[in-house]
């Protein structure tokens, strides 16, 4: 192996510490506690874990952490009426609807009913269009944190090749536009593109958000480019062990880029950070405090 790790733990680690001496001095200086309101419908296991830990670590940071759960069959008209709720509740600086909703619930509807400045998820059509259009907004956290990795990591990204495999609205679509913000030369890539590999192979910058296991291999990837791996995939390995695993064949990508985000421990921890990093932004905005860094 040759690659760099880029270790998203740590870097997430200084970034929530960073924001717990922020909402500190808040408090302290303002009497503020940012607050982050997290809705979770129904009892999808994965959502669940990921609630628990957004509150565990929204408290970590010295926030207030308000969690709302509502049952699998809740009426859109009960959901829309909690979200009104909590847009009007003062504590509260953000919002975020765990997804994927049941199927009855319209999460278009859902996530546009969210007031923008507390959508700390960056998912709202205003948030997407000052994006879009290069203003200040709500960005979404997994690309987000993508973005602050390879800060870290290169500094300047200007005049990068950079692919971005996959164009979801909350992952593919966001990184690109974040991407071109940073003066990268973009590609967005996905099930229809014809000869990925080649594709790929041009890129200084590969961002995987796929979702299909190791589908990656070392040999599409240019020698010395930066791999960001947002792919959790669970296997069942040759020895009968599930372990999670990302878009890019780790040890194959690792041997010829020169620098990778492993998984788990790159794209997951700088995601919830950044939630963080966002309903703290949120609260400054909300009362005319200057931005944190
Ligand atoms: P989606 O399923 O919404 O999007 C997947 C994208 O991959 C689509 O654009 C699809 O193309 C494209 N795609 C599918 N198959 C291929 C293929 N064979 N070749 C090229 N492109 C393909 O997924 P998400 O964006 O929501 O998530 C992607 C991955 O990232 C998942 O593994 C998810 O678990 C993970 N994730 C991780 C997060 C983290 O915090 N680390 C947060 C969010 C997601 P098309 O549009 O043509 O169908």
């Amino acid at each position: 192996m040759s690659a760099t790790i880029i270790d998203g733990k740590a870097i997430a680690a200084e970034l929530r510490a960073r924001i717990a001496k922020q909402v500190e001095t808040l408090k302290r200086d303002q009497g503020i506690t940012p607050g982050l309101a997290v809705v979770l419908v129904g009892e999808d296991p994965a959502s669940q874990i990921y609630v628990r830990s957004k509150g565990k670590q929204t408290v970590e940071a010295g926030m207030q952490s308000f969690e709302h759960k509502l049952d699998p069959d809740a009426s859109e008209e009960d959901l829309l009426a909690l979200i009104r709720r909590l847009n009007d509740d003062p504590a509260v600086h953000g919002i975020l609807v765990q997804l994927p909703l049941p199927n009855h619930l319209d999460e278009d509807l859902v996530i546009n009913t969210i007031a923008p400045e507390k959508d700390v998820d960056g998912f709202h059509i205003s948030n997407v269009g000052l994006l879009g259009t290069g203003q200040k907004s709500m960005v979404p956290c997994t690309p987000l944190g993508c973005l602050m990795m390879l800060r870290a990591h290169h500094g300047s990204l200007s005049g990068m090749d950079a692919v971005v495999i996959g164009r979801s609205n909350i992952v593919g679509k966001p990184m690109a536009q974040l991407l071109l913000g940073d003066s990268c030369t973009v590609t967005i890539a996905h099930s229809r593109t014809k000869d990925l590999a080649d594709v790929v192979r041009r890129a200084d910058i590969v961002v995987a958000a796929v979702g299909r296991p190791q589908m990656v291999p070392g040999d599409w990837i240019k020698p010395g480019a930066t791999v960001i791996d947002v792919g959790i995939n669970r296997i069942v390995d040759d020895t009968g062990t599930t372990r999670l695993v990302g878009d890019c064949d780790f040890d194959t990508c690792a041997a010829i880029a020169g620098a990778i985000t492993p998984v788990p421990g790159g794209v997951g921890p700088m995601t919830i950070a950044c939630l963080l990093a966002n309903t703290l932004t949120a609260c400054c905005r909300a009362n005319g405090f200057p931005e944190p860094e």
